[in-house]
């Protein structure tokens, strides 16, 4: 019989590589998503079901149809700069909606729940090793409603059973090799996304956002991790999940930073062509640097990132951009 799995923001960026990734693994993945943010092309690897997370009955009826077998938890807002601008709007969609799923998810026996958290629940801790018994100190709305909903799974796997993997992404990048699926987000926000666009002419220029940070070159490192390397971890999850191995935490980065400039220089080298940039103020809620120190997913999931390169990010993340999505 085959096994359906619930994803939540199906439609989405890491959704839909998710939904690749499950029907390859043999999973039938139901997406669920209001299309807010999503793409309706983007649902090619399993049944659509539209629907709002805060619409309880809806979620009701979606879990009657398909029986789930579990839960992955990617609808969300994702961007610093504006839950930094318009936290209200933060805490109802991310934290708001995901209690409503939460909710519905326990009312249906379905109690294998993979969640999609982040490194920005780290805040900006200078020095301090980032793993998973990192105390979390977010230090913008976007980090502080993930971390909520962390908490929530907790308070839920103690009344209801319910059994959570939480992910904590560092940052995703690159796209499906195949460029089946890709990044794709209007507006575009994301530092790799905007960089192709200015190197191909679809922008002016990239702004750097702060020069002047506490990091070798002046701008800010981050942690790169190839989508598909991501989504494969989830199905590992979810298999942990199924096998009874009960909650967990996972830091998902490679554990080597990358500064705005090194990145730029790389998209430089892989695309073979000039960069067009501004210098800018820096962008209110950023860390000066994020960057995994965790092995815990390698060696007890058994994960293997096979597109851990940056140079392999931004090569399939090229790739991508040039195969018609943008002009849509
Ligand atoms: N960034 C930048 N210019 C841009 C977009 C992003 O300098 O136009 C920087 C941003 O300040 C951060 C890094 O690139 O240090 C990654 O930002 P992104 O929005 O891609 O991901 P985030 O770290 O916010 O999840």
């Amino acid at each position: 019989m085959s096994k359906h799995v619930l994803v939540t923001g199906g439609a989405g960026y890491i959704g839909s590589h998710a939904c690749k990734a499950l029907a390859k693994a043999g999973y039938v993945p139901v997406t669920y998503d209001s299309f807010v943010t999503g793409w309706r092309d983007a649902v090619k690897f399993g049944p659509l079901e539209e629907g709002e997370l805060s619409d309880r009955a809806r979620l009701d009826e979606v879990f009657a149809k398909w029986q789930p077998v579990a839960v992955m938890h990617f609808a969300a807002l994702s961007l610093v700069g504006e839950s930094m601008k318009d936290p209200g709007k933060y805490w109802r969609a991310n934290v708001l909606s995901s209690l409503s799923l939460i909710e519905a998810a326990c009312a249906a026996g379905c109690l294998n729940f993979v969640f999609s958290s982040t490194c920005a629940t780290y805040g900006d801790q200078d020095g301090v090793v980032l793993d998973e018994s990192t105390r979390q100190m977010p230090i913008n709305a976007y980090g502080g409603s993930k971390r909520a909903i962390e908490d929530m799974l907790r308070d839920f796997g103690a009344s209801h059973g319910l059994r959570a993997v939480i992910f904590r992404y560092f940052n995703v990048a690159g796209a499906d090799p195949e460029a089946e699926v890709g990044e794709f987000h209007r507006p575009e926000t994301h530092l790799i996304p905007l960089m192709l666009d200015a190197i191909d002419g679809r922008r002016p220029a990239l702004t750097v956002f702060g020069s002047d940070y506490p990091t070798p070159d002046g701008t800010c490192v981050r942690d790169y991790v190839h989508v598909s390397d991501l989504v494969d971890a989830h199905v590992l999850g979810l298999k942990w999940l199924e096998e009874g191995k009960g909650s967990e935490v996972f830091c998902l980065g490679s554990g080597q930073g990358f500064s705005v400039r090194e990145v730029i220089a790389q998209s430089r080298a892989v695309t073979n062509r000039e960069v067009p940039i501004l210098e800018g103020e820096r962008r209110p809620g950023d860390a000066a640097k994020l960057v995994s120190g965790s092995t815990k997913a390698l060696a007890t999931l058994g994960w293997k990132p096979a597109r851990a390169d940056l140079t392999t990010m931004i090569a399939d993340a090229w790739r991508w951009h040039q195969s018609g999505h943008y002009d849509k």
